[in-house]
């Protein structure tokens, strides 16, 4: 097995940390799975490349995803089949919604193809699955229809700025404002929605953008969900000074439009709803809402539902976790689908995983949580 590192910073997984499953020993027959701490497996998150082919400084700087960078070769990434066949056994175990990232999704080669299969899932009650994907939006204009004929629900699409120079700068690669506003044009047209928006807010970078941002998406039908900017990964310098809290968004966002908070849609949603207030301080609907994602100074971890599997078959308990659990090993070995749902629920059933609530007892430390363990990037297990 080949290591591989950047020669700068980090190698993409370093297997001496990744656990090998344990023999499936089928204790955990199929069914709802609860972890060490009661919260349900009920959302699997699949990373389809680690490419991309923006270099946004908070995920993928340039200086470290440089032509030198060492991404995975072809074979190393699951395939379309294998990547169904895990994903039943997720289904099977009480899945309902699956997300596909990267990188960049859409960079995947006949990435409808793999939509179409999971299209195909049944949750347990026998229901389609919520499927979604999340995307930088630079190839969605092209891509929408064929999305959604293979089976596509909807879309969440991450932008940073209205501000053309702000965003350019943003995504390092000098792409337009423009260009994602009519993948998202595309994306409607096409039928894929509900439709959110995602905005990492970074102090000093792009919070001048925030209302502006409110203002293009307030009574359009789509959702802007603004991100505190997280100390994921090892690449991207965190530092808590770079970290706009959710409540100072809520508050600069309600000097100009009033806002209710509302209840959470599902259980373990990441964001917190805030509706847009008409006179009476009574939702309106018409206008729609907003999210905010709290992950650094309102952890949320006690009911986080949420699996992550990467590009190269690696399960991922934690969006913070420093190893995986290598389940392609399994699909590519003489394991049976039993075999593989009970490897699962062995490795869901002993989760204790809790980064944020962690992070947050540990307050005196905040400034410096990159520093103390190794950890994956985003571009590698998706968001
Ligand atoms: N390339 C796709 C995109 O940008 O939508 C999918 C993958 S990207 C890793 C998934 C989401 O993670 C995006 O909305 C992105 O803005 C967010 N993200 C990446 N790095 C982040 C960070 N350090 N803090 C907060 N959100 C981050
Ligand atoms: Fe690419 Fe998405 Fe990361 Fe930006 S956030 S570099 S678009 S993977
Ligand atoms: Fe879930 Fe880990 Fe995030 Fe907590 S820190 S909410 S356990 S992904």
């Amino acid at each position: 097995m080949t290591e591989r590192f950047s020669p700068k910073i980090i190698p993409i997984i370093d297997r001496r940390n990744a656990a090998a499953p344990t023999a499936p020993s089928r204790i955990f027959p199929e069914g709802l799975l609860l972890d060490t701490r009661n919260r349900a497996l009920r959302d699997l998150r699949i990373s389809v490349t680690d490419r991309c082919n923006f270099r946004c400084s908070y995920c993928m700087p340039k200086e470290v995803f440089d032509n030198h960078y060492s991404y995975l070769p072809h074979t190393d990434l699951l395939t379309f089949e294998e990547i169904t066949r895990i994903a039943r056994q997720f289904v099977a175990h009480g899945v309902q919604k699956i997300r596909l990232t990267g990188g960049e999704p859409l960079l995947r080669k006949n990435i409808e193809r793999l939509v179409e299969q999971l299209a195909g899932l049944r949750t347990v009650e026998g229901k389609p699955l919520d499927l979604t994907l999340t995307t930088n939006g630079s190839l969605l204009a092209r891509k929408a229809s064929a999305l959604k004929a293979a089976g596509l629900q909807r879309v969440t699409v991450s932008l940073d700025a209205m501000n053309d120079a702000v965003f350019r700068a943003m995504n390092d690669v000098d792409f337009p404002v423009s260009e994602v506003l009519a993948g998202i044009e595309a994306a409607h047209a096409a039928g894929l929605g509900p439709i959110k928006v995602n905005m990492v807010v970074k102090r000093s970078v792009n919070e001048h953008e925030i209302l502006p941002m409110v203002r293009h998406f307030k009574g359009s039908g789509i959702v802007l969900r603004l991100i505190e900017y997280m100390d994921v990964g090892a690449s991207n310098g965190w530092r808590m000074a770079d970290v706009l809290p959710s409540a100072e968004v809520i508050a600069r966002i309600q000097t100009e439009h009033p806002l209710v908070a509302l209840a959470a849609a599902s259980p373990g949603e990441t964001a917190q709803r805030w509706g847009f207030a008409d006179a009476s301080g009574v939702h309106d609907a018409q206008a729609g809402e907003i999210g905010v994602i709290s992950s650094v100074t309102q952890a949320f971890c006690g009911d986080c539902n949420r699996a992550r599997l990467s590009t190269e078959g690696q399960l991922y308990l934690c969006l913070f976790a420093n190893f995986g659990h290598d389940l392609r090993s399994l699909v590519r070995g003489p394991a049976s689908d039993a075999d593989l749902a009970s490897a699962i629920g062995h490795i869901w059933h002993g989760r204790t995983d809790r980064y944020s609530e962690l992070r947050a007892s540990q307050k005196a430390d905040s400034g410096n949580h990159n520093n103390h363990k190794r950890r994956v990037e985003m571009s590698y297990i998706g968001g």
